[in-house]
């Protein structure tokens, strides 16, 4: 599973971000400073933009000898942009303690990404993860009553209760809405 390559533009805000991030990194007491200079050289690039679930990962080669070398860093191409910025930083400096070969998300792990000083930033993994689902919906399940609506990749095909007042949903397709 081959991923989608970073265009120009996507190269550039990749770029930016690693330097922010570095920034941060360099204030950071726990981490050696000479292990740094090797992120600079990482290669940052985008996941498939149906993604939902994952929005960075670091891909991993094995030598012959057995050693592992980091391939690459991939951001979700919907990170890049302003609105989920503060967000995508905290992605990318918890995929660069991975390229550091901490590769367990183990105790010493979670302490060492808590030190991120922006906690807003931090906190939107649930929220993107939300907008994500709905960019990629094709079904709204819609309560006619209450009009409360339900992102979904497949249609409900009347089998759904709305669950404030008990009324069947109906589908009604994304490319029907706006
Ligand atoms: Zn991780
Ligand atoms: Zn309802």
């Amino acid at each position: 599973m081959r991923l989608a390559k970073p265009n120009s533009n996507q190269r550039a805000i990749l770029n930016g971000m690693r330097h922010e991030v570095l920034e941060q990194m360099h204030h950071m007491p726990f981490l050696e400073p000479a292990d740094l200079p090797s992120l600079e050289q990482v290669r940052l690039g985008v996941l498939r933009s149906n993604a939902t679930q994952r929005h960075g990962v670091t891909r991993w080669n094995v030598q012959p000898s057995g050693e592992l070398v980091v391939e690459v860093v991939d951001l979700h191409p919907a990170l890049l942009n302003d609105e989920w910025r503060d967000y995508a930083l905290f992605v990318l400096f918890h995929e660069f303690l991975h390229v550091l070969g901490h590769r367990a998300h183990n105790a010493s792990f979670r302490s060492m990404e808590a030190q991120w000083p922006d906690i807003t930033g931090a906190s939107r993994g649930k929220s993107f993860t939300h907008e994500r689902r709905l960019a990629r919906a094709k079904w709204h399940w819609v309560c006619p009553t209450c009009d409360l609506r339900f992102p979904r990749q497949r249609r409900g095909g009347g089998r759904y209760l709305c669950r404030t007042c008990r009324t069947v949903l109906l589908d009604v397709s994304t490319q029907d809405i706006e």
